[in-house]
């Protein structure tokens, strides 16, 4: 039969998860009727047996018949993803030149990619009966007792892969609990509420400001809107959530909120459940599997009127939005930075388009291209310039630090404010964003430095556990106490990070209570509750950290903010580098005076001159953003302009130089507007052993862009050293390295 003679039944278009570009052609399958669009399907590809999703049914193929095999399974009797999203997923396959069946994949919880049916069930949780782990115990049965240790530190109760993940053979050992009553194994419903405490729910009334920005939102007529909501620190942007949220679901319809990391706001959780009496449906990253599924089931099905989640929850399918909501719109953990490189905040728009709903962005801090976006008409813009409640806007001032008497990166100014704020019952701030003790480890008489031996970079110092750590790549080796280099022992550390900070305040106030908040000290499960807890109540009177602190905490006894170092965000070579510094001066100085007490900001600096920090320091975000826009403008940089980032990286220093190369040449004989720069070594070369170098593409609109990369981003791969390396591209990179 030749090629195009038209078939008696249809074929099935299939997307799988592989490498490869486009849709696989697949007959139906035998004696069944045929899959609807969106619906999963197993097919034979290659060796293997692999879940896809039918895309289309066409009536005829490019294959000879013969070569073309049977649809094994049908997985779904209805569509698993509906029209709009999987209409996203096809424009994110264009979008970022990824291939379909990748960019489906990232959508699906991995028990569906597996090929799991899509139904809701019970988890089966297993939880403490007792308080205490019996003494006897421990010595008797120690894997009983540390099971037990484990579950009654999870009032929730465990999961059997949450188990499977901490214990080898827990079954004998949780059996004998169960025998004995001390634990007991339950079948939860899917969806569970997250717990409140009832002394946090209190009730306010918006104020004219929050309640305008919530109607302009409810009362725009039906369809797609996409709004800007542009709020200071404390103006209450959540309550303004929450009352948009509430006129969803009382219409029947579901919300979805994307938040940066719940895992650093558990605050904002409970506000959630505190105001609805429905469970909410939560994913992030730290679910196990099944509860993963049940919560993007249970938002599928509508059983779930709200669904708040992490980056990849915008795919998340709804069976009735009625809104989407991003919180904290410019943080950079929306952006996916391996695999499919999207930009949630961004899918998060196209997505509303697609399914006829409004949108906010919200943030004190809005990207300088949601920013832009405002300007030009696209997005309505909304503001909240003050603070709710009684609250009043914190007094920021520069401090000029050069030639001043310092102490561990603290000078006697900082210093002698902090004495005073804390003389005064006050709660003090201090930002640093480095953990670890010292950025380098150094030899006073020759000079080496304790180099990462896989990355161009200091290894990082971390003097608790006399560690040297690599923050690049992660290695981590004990500290010499003799360099390697002359065998002095004039080994010392240089520099500051937050963990040098926190010692240097326990001297310099040995009577107050202090706490450091980074992800040294966090890493442990409820560390961060607890952390925050002692923030908010006030028992931690000193607060010194990394920009976790900077994650929209409300901290109301907080009265003095110290920023110790910003230089080196302004004078990083990568030109969002001041854009990231101004959001988080901004973010961390809105930790001060959320309550009756003003605020006061001090900012450490060598360039106190520096034009950017000055706007910022004088008018606000709204005037640094002003002034860095025309920057960008008369540079030519994005907003301005529309990038594209190819990076390739191999153990051999040469093939990804080579590679890059090679695409150079596949660009330019395309003989398009589109300039191409490079390629460069990364400005980091080296990281975890691998060479890195990359190349830049650049156009002042987006079509010409996304022409050139569509007729060749699929000869990179054919390209003489494409198998030599590993590359990526990136459209719309928000890092150039
Ligand atoms: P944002 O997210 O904009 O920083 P939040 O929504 O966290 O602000 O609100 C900051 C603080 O102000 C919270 O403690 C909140 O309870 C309080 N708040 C918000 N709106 C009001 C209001 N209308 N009246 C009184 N207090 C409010
Ligand atoms: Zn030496
Ligand atoms: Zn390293």
């Amino acid at each position: 039969m030749p090629p195009d003679t038209p078939l008696t039944q249809p074929l099935v278009q299939v997307a799988v998860p592989s490498p490869l570009y486009g849709v696989f052609d697949y007959l139906p399958p035998p004696g069944q009727p045929l899959p609807a669009r969106g619906s999963r399907v197993r097919v034979p590809f290659g060796r293997q047996h692999l879940v896809g999703v039918v895309m289309a049914l066409a009536p005829r193929s490019e294959m000879p018949a013969h070569r073309l095999k049977h649809i094994e399974a049908v997985l779904d009797g209805e569509a698993l993803l509906g029209p709009p999203l999987l209409g996203l997923l096809e424009w994110a396959a264009g979008y970022y030149q990824h291939p379909l069946g990748e960019v489906i994949s990232t959508a699906l919880p991995t028990l569906l990619r597996q090929g799991e049916a899509a139904q809701v069930q019970g988890i089966t949780r297993w939880r403490a009966a007792v308080d205490e782990v019996p003494e006897e115990m421990m010595r008797r049965a120690p894997r009983q007792a540390a099971l037990l240790h484990d579950l009654i530190a999870q009032p929730g109760g465990l999961d059997a892969q949450q188990l499977n993940d901490a214990h080898a053979n827990w079954r004998a050992p949780m059996g004998a609990l169960v025998d004995k009553a001390l634990a007991a194994k339950a079948e939860s419903p899917c969806l569970q509420g997250i717990p409140v405490d009832p002394d946090t729910v209190r009730s306010v009334s918006l104020n004219p400001a929050q309640a305008a920005a919530a109607k302009a939102v409810i009362s725009a007529p039906d369809g797609f809107a996409p709004f800007l909501l542009e709020g200071v620190t404390g103006s209450g942007k959540t309550e303004v959530y929450l009352s948009i949220i509430e006129d969803v679901v009382a219409a029947g319809r579901q919300a979805l909120v994307l938040v940066p990391e719940i895992g650093l706001t558990p605050q904002l959780l409970t506000r959630f459940q505190a105001r609805f009496e429905r469970p909410i449906a939560v994913l992030h990253s730290g679910l196990t599997d099944r509860e993963r599924l049940c919560a993007w089931l249970s938002a599928r099905s509508g059983e779930a009127p709200i669904v708040i989640g992490t980056r990849s929850a915008v795919f998340t399918p709804l069976a009735n939005p009625g809104v989407i909501l991003v919180d904290e719109e410019h943080d950079l953990s929306f952006k996916q930075q391996d695999g499919l490189r999207y930009h949630a905040r961004d899918l998060a728009v196209m997505r509303a388009r697609r399914e006829n709903v409004p949108v906010v962005l919200g943030s004190a801090t809005p990207a300088l291209e949601s920013i832009n976006n405002a300007r030009k008409g696209g997005y309505r813009h909304i503001s909240l310039p003050e603070r709710a409640g009684v609250a009043s806007h914190p007094e920021v001032s520069l401090l000029d630090v050069r030639r001043r008497p310092m102490t561990e990166g603290m000078s006697d100014i900082l210093i002698e404010q902090i004495h005073r704020h804390l003389d005064a019952d006050g709660q003090v701030l201090l930002f640093l964003n480095r953990r670890g003790y010292a950025p380098v480890l150094q030899c006073h008489d020759c000079g080496w430095a304790a180099d990462c031996p896989r990355c161009d970079a200091h290894m990082t110092y971390h003097a608790r556990r006399r560690q040297l750590v690599c923050h690049h790549c992660g290695v981590q080796m004990g500290a010499p106490d003799q360099c390697p280099g002359c065998g002095s022992a004039q080994v010392h550390p240089l520099g500051q990070g937050t963990e040098r900070i926190e010692t240097a305040l326990q001297t310099l106030f040995p009577e107050v209570e202090i706490s450091r908040i980074d992800r040294d000290t966090t890493r442990r499960k409820g560390a961060i509750e607890a952390k925050l807890e002692g923030a908010r109540s006030g028992q931690h009177r000193i607060l010194v950290g990394t920009q976790m602190l900077a994650k929209g905490h409300d901290f109301p006894g907080v009265t003095l903010v110290g920023i110790l170092d910003i230089d080196q965000g302004l004078l990083s070579a990568d030109f969002r580098a001041t854009e990231r510094m101004a959001q988080l001066i901004t973010q961390v100085a809105g930790r001060a005076g959320r309550a009756e007490r003003p605020g006061h900001v001090l900012i450490q600096t060598r360039q106190p001159d520096h034009p950017l920090l000055l706007t910022l320091i004088h008018e606000g975000y709204r005037g640094f953003c002003r002034q860095a826009l025309e920057e960008r403008e008369a540079a030519c940089l994005p907003p301005f302009s529309y990038q594209a980032l190819i990076r390739a990286e191999s153990p051999q220093a040469d093939h990804p130089l080579a590679f890059l190369g090679e695409a150079r040449e596949l660009f330019q004989q395309a003989g398009s507007t589109v300039q191409v720069l490079g390629p460069v070594p990364a400005p980091m070369e080296r990281l975890a052993g691998r060479y890195r170098a990359q190349l830049l593409l650049q156009a002042e609109t987006r079509a010409p862009l996304h022409q050139l990369l569509s007729r060749h981003v699929q000869a990179l791969a054919s390209l003489p050293h494409a198998r030599r390396v590993r590359w990526s591209l990136d459209v719309d990179p928000m890092e150039l390295f």
